[in-house]
């Protein structure tokens, strides 16, 4: 029996295992490694945090699709690799053997330790799982803060992620407590906001946050640090990769970029460990391709395919990312702004257009229980 195992619960693996669902490989164990069974789906994040979707609702159960797949879901967080051996080490000090493996582990984001230590209360936006602690906990101490007392919420980071959570951030604790009132602010080192979409979509994006009163600060060196004043930190700067891809002695000769995103191939192959395959965030594509769930997510088909081929079915086919793809990003009123290339647009109807889209892709994953 081979073993293809894939690591972490990311939106491609989420489609391998639906592949997998309709025409298992025999002779083929799939084994999936991730520390939480429940994995949100990006693009719906923003919506739970301004309150619009409950967390069930927003994430894919890989306990329930490994159980509808036949495959075997195991809890636990991948914490080295030895290509050479193919095998993967858990951070609980067990090793697993593999024949082929998958990585679709995502990113983090390490705020600065000065920032974690002191000052306002931190939310960094990844890991998610993370997120979703520290979002509920916030959100117990705003049910019983004293009505009245001013709170600010700074936001570092002016990518969609910041953008996006501030205003989701500020509409919720506004809607549960319309007696304290709520300020916002927005950091930047870049000098424009969401760098990279459309000129209308950057002016609807500021004056949305004109309207939502944050006070927009770009082209700022230390967002934190003009931010220390803050009652709530949201950290949304740059993908970063895992610790053990930074670490030569725990990813071996594995070949990853200068950032530690493992480089890969048109087949989505590691350059240097073809039994290794890596998609969405975790991977460095040449060029370097956005750190955005839209690419995990088109890279789902041709890595399911391609793991397949590497298993004997079939041939494989080379990924060709978009250069242009569309951007929905919530304002947190029930509105959303919409980019593609150099076009946008703005309104009611581009937030129930991009609803429509995320309870669609998410619908894809949610399985019946497989009969005994
Ligand atoms: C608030 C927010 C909003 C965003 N909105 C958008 C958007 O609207 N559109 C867009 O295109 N992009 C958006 N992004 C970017 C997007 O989140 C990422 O690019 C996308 O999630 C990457 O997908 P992925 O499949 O690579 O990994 P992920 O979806 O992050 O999944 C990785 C999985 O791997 C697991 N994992 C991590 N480490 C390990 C380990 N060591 N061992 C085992 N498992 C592990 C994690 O628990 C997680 O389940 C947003 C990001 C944020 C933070």
């Amino acid at each position: 029996m081979r073993r293809l195992l894939l690591a972490g619960a990311g939106h491609a693996h989420a489609q391998v295992l639906l592949d997998w669902m309709r025409a298992p490989l025999p002779g083929v164990e799939l084994v999936l490694v991730s520390p939480q069974a429940l994995a949100p789906y990006s693009g719906m994040v923003p919506g739970w945090l301004a309150g619009r979707y409950r967390f069930e609702d927003i994430a894919v159960d890989f306990a329930a699709l490994c159980a509808a797949a036949g495959a075997r879901w195991l809890p636990g967080e991948m914490d080295a690799l030895d290509a050479p051996a193919r095998r993967v080490r858990l951070v609980t000090g067990e090793w697993l053997d593999y024949d082929l493996l998958s990585l679709n582990l995502g990113s983090t984001l390490r705020p600065p330790a000065e920032v974690a230590k002191s000052g306002p209360a931190l939310l960094a936006l990844r890991p998610l799982s993370a997120l979703r602690q520290g979002y509920e906990a916030l959100l117990q101490r705003w049910a019983t803060a004293p009505a009245g007392r001013p709170f600010t919420v700074s936001a570092v980071g002016g990518g969609a992620a910041g953008f996006e959570s501030l205003l989701a951030v500020l509409a919720r604790l506004r809607t549960l407590r319309p007696d304290c009132p709520v300020q916002g602010r927005l950091y930047s080192r870049d000098a424009q906001l969401l760098p990279g979409l459309a000129p209308f979509a950057q002016h609807a994006a500021a004056r949305a946050l004109m309207q939502a009163g944050v006070a927009l600060h770009l082209g700022v060196e230390d967002g934190a640090a003009l931010a220390r004043d803050s009652d709530l930190l949201l950290w949304a700067t740059g993908a970063q990769a895992h610790d053990w891809q930074l670490d030569p002695a725990r990813r071996g000769p594995l070949a990853v970029s200068a950032r530690g995103f493992v480089c890969i191939d048109a087949q989505l192959r590691s350059v240097s460990h073809p039994q290794v395959y890596a998609v969405g965030d975790c991977a460095e594509w040449t060029p370097s391709l956005p750190k955005a769930g839209v690419h995990a997510v088109r890279m789902g088909p041709v890595l399911l395919h391609n793991l397949r081929a590497a298993l004997g079915q079939g041939q494989a086919l080379a990924h060709r990312p978009q250069s242009h793809f569309l951007v929905l990003l919530a304002t947190g009123d029930g509105r959303a702004i919409a980019s593609r290339g150099g076009l946008g647009a703005q309104g009611r109807w581009v937030w129930r257009w991009k609803d429509h889209i995320d309870r669609g892709f998410i619908c894809r994953f949610v399985v019946a229980p497989r009969a005994a």
